[in-house]
């Protein structure tokens, strides 16, 4: 009998009805023999909704009551899956984060995990309890309530995963796996039945939305058994019908591309004329890294003088203001002309077969220059292109690519 971590994202736990659906699950999961810890988002919308509360209130607002506001619609959904089970005969008991506890650091709003004490945990799954736990959510050294960063429940899930040395980690959406690109954009996109490690880190990375990126890392890392599936179907994950995220020796048959993602959250910064001298680069990511700006692509020119350069950057557009206040602080930048551009979009190519093919880079350019669209900035690891484009552009963008490397149904 297996120990099953599962989660369940915003949709599927959009309503008191929805939150039955995913107590059925459960309790044939448990039927089957299994042990269940269930990690649950808030319903779906609520996390923004509690965001802009914090905005309305105060446009400065303090991270550490961000958070408590932030964290409430987990707790919420816990308590009422908790209710849910019983009614069907399940035992079942809701711990919040601060309960068990889940300890992070203290960078409210994007903590990350240091720990989680299991003892009690395994002791109420071996009295055969299903234990519901709040993602998203933890508590620090001082004692306050903390949130992982948005979609910060798939890491709960794969932490807990890895703490509880569980067999499984069974992540439930409102798809049924992970597709080659977005299905909203592309009808005919295709679900795969596995996608490496590597690849989904770089898929959610350039905007898939499935997994928070975080979680994958740590999938990863540890060697948690990791799949996608979907709550909306009547299937459970000891079924196995979703995608199977796994390490890259275990994938048979390789594809050349496995995915194309988006990313619409785009903004670009370019200072031009910065000296070209050392540590100028340093400084400025420093600074951003100090405010907690996330920086993406980068780029900088060849000096033709050898005195002044420019340096192109990408952040999350959330972040623009944050990044040019901090740029407009720094002394030796004084005097340097800094630029930005938002209404931007990130289009990106990932499959691990790039590795050992060529070509795949040119078609990718081809294809975007018969549609006529231009390209702002191209960075590339070794299992990732990526462009950034102007944002009307974003669905023709990734229609075009999804056909031009025969991704789709049929091919
Ligand atoms: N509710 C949080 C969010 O919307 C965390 C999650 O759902 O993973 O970001
Ligand atoms: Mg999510």
């Amino acid at each position: 009998m297996a120990l099953i971590v599962a989660k369940f994202g915003g949709t599927s736990v959009a309503d008191v009805e929805r939150i039955g659906i995913v107590a059925d699950k459960i309790a044939r999961e448990i039927a089957l023999g299994h042990s269940l810890v269930v990690v649950v988002s808030a319903m779906s919308g609520v996390t923004n909704q509690l965001i802009q509360y914090c905005a309305d209130t105060s446009p400065l607002y303090d991270a550490r009551e961000y958070d408590v506001v932030v964290s409430s619609g987990e707790q919420v959904v816990a308590g009422l899956l908790a209710l849910a089970l019983q009614k069907r005969g399940v035992n079942a008991r809701s711990w919040m984060g601060w309960q068990i506890p889940i300890r992070t650091n203290d960078m409210h709003g994007k903590a990350r995990i240091e720990g989680i004490e299991t003892d009690e945990l395994h002791t109420r799954l071996g009295t055969g309890e299903v234990v519901v736990v709040p993602g998203f959510q933890g508590v620090t050294d001082a004692g306050r309530i903390s949130t992982l960063g948005r979609g910060g429940s798939d890491t709960t899930a794969v932490a807990l995963a890895v703490a509880l040395g569980a067999d499984r980690c069974d992540i439930y959406t409102d798809v049924d796996g992970v597709y080659t690109t977005d299905p909203r954009i592309v009808s005919k996109a295709r679900k795969l039945k596995t996608i490496s490690f590597e690849e989904m880190i770089e898929m959610a990375s350039a905007g898939a939305r499935v997994l928070q990126t975080r979680s994958v890392e740590i999938a990863m890392k540890r060697g948690v058994k990791l799949q996608v599936l979907s709550s909306f179907e009547d299937h459970i994950g000891s079924d196995l019908p979703g995608t199977l995220v796994t390490s890259e020796e275990s994938i048979v048959e390789e594809e050349l591309v496995s995915g194309i993602a988006y990313d619409r959250n785009e903004a670009k910064v370019t200072l031009l004329n910065v000296p070209d001298v050392p540590g100028v680069a340093a400084m400025v990511f420093q600074s951003l890294a100090g405010a907690a700006v996330n920086v993406d692509m980068i780029v900088q020119n060849i000096s033709s003088d050898g005195k002044a350069t420019d340096l192109t950057f990408t952040i999350g557009r959330a972040d623009l203001g944050k990044a040019m206040e901090t740029l407009g602080s720094v002394e030796t930048l004084k005097g340097v002309d800094v630029q930005s551009k938002e209404n931007l979009s990130k289009v990106s190519v990932v499959g691990v077969g790039m590795i050992s093919h060529h070509g795949v880079a040119s078609k990718m350019f081809e294809t975007l220059a018969e549609k006529n669209i231009n390209i702002h900035v191209i960075s590339t690891s070794e299992i990732k292109i990526s462009v950034l484009i102007d944002e009307e552009y974003t669905e023709l963008a990734v229609r075009s690519l999804h056909a031009a490397y025969g991704l789709e149904q049929d091919a």
